[in-house]
């Protein structure tokens, strides 16, 4: 186990497609044992800054350290991490027990009988024993995700990397892997650094998750302060589904915020201090639908989706696309007019141009 720190870490691509700054000035402290989930939007830096981790892929600057050593001129081998790759990277033509004990085998020091009980007791805690004389080949999606991943906690590393492990299982197997990857995680307790896209999984899996965007990281919280405590418009919008709704607003001395010449809702006046416009952000769940005539102001029902549990209900306000989470009993029809209320305090808002947080004064 171990503490596994990036300090203005940059890493630029230079080629003859040009010059690319795939991440820049990165740094992020994991804990010991801590479980941390880098996301983003594709693209944004977060396969190269696992890659940089695990030394397959140079620092152009900055410094990576496990522990307080410095580690980014060791070769991979020499790190004591261990990656798991979205594609699996299986040998084909070797059983899930081979392909498990490879690693340890040619790391040395660790003799055949220990080998077989190490590959064996983590296949268990796997549930993979069953295939562990089958080949890749015979084995199902789920069945080879666990297999690297057997490969990869045989060898007890110090830290965990993983790269979308679990992007080409399907949604339920998906979700019963999440679950089995944490309960994995618990047992051993091993420093993990999970990339994905998916900010879903991100948010339930991480103790604290660090956002990227664009090779810059944007903020780094626990799921739940990051959802409620977004330090920008783009964290904001990035986690949760359906989306953040976000509209320009007009602020008035009252705090009074409206949208297209009407009134839409009303924040603690300083909170806008300063501002003439605001960007201001509304989470689904936090717009109540009413009855035509009151509530804030009216809106049409541009359409509803009946999700069973929940109704999403979406509205034109002034000319966006409004998504409100409702409850499954609010079930307003098409092209009908509902009243609208969006309670103040729920209100997110960002400067217009830089699109930072408006953070509350009281707070
Ligand atoms: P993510 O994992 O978030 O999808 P990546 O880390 O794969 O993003 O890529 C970050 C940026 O670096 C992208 O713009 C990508 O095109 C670029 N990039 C990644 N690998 C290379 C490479 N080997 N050569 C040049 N550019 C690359």
């Amino acid at each position: 186990m171990a503490t596994l720190s990036l300090e203005g870490v940059t890493k630029v691509y230079d080629d003859a497609q040009g010059r690319e700054v795939a991440v820049d000035d990165l740094s992020i402290t994991v804990d010991d044992g801590e479980f941390a989930c880098l996301v983003g939007p594709s693209g944004c830096g977060k396969s190269t800054t696992l890659r940089m981790i695990a030394g397959l892929e140079p620092v152009t600057e900055g410094t990576i350290t496990l522990d307080g050593d410095p580690v980014q001129r060791l070769a991979p081998s020499e790190r004591d991490v261990a990656m798991v790759f979205q594609n699996y990277a299986l040998y084909p033509k070797m059983t899930g027990r081979q392909n498990m004990a490879y690693g340890l085998k040619h790391a040395g020091g660790v003799g055949r009988e220990e080998r077989r009980r190490t590959v064996e007791e983590t296949a268990a805690l796997l549930d993979i024993t069953d295939v562990l004389d089958d080949r890749p080949a015979e084995m199902s999606g789920g069945q080879k995700q666990r297999v690297a991943l057997g490969r990869a906690i045989v060898r007890d590393p110090t830290v965990f990397l993983l790269d979308e492990p679990l992007s080409n299982l399907d949604a339920k197997l998906r979700s019963e892997m999440r679950r089995e990857l944490q309960r994995i995680h618990e047992d051993l307790g091993i420093t993990t650094v999970y990339v994905t896209h998916d900010q879903k999984e991100a948010m339930t899996m991480a103790d604290r998750l660090a956002v990227m965007d664009d090779g810059r990281l944007q903020q780094v919280d626990a799921p739940e302060t990051a959802y409620r405590d977004p330090v920008n418009r783009f964290v904001g919008e990035f986690l949760g589904s359906p989306a953040m709704n976000t509209v320009t607003a007009t602020v008035g001395g009252d705090g009074t915020l409206s949208v297209g010449g009407h009134p839409f809702a009303s924040v603690a006046p300083d909170r806008v201090t300063g501002y003439d416009t605001v960007v201001a952000g509304v989470r689904p769940e936090d717009v109540v639908i009413a009855d035509a005539g009151t509530g804030t102001f009216g809106a049409t029902v541009i359409d509803a989706e009946y999700q069973g549990d929940t109704n999403f209900v979406f509205l034109d306000v002034a000319d966006h696309q409004f998504a409100v989470r409702a409850p499954r009993t609010v079930r307003p029809d098409r092209d009908t007019t509902v009243g609208v209320q969006i309670p103040g305090a729920d209100v997110y808002l960002f400067d217009p141009d830089t699109g930072a947080a408006l953070h509350r004064s009281t707070d």
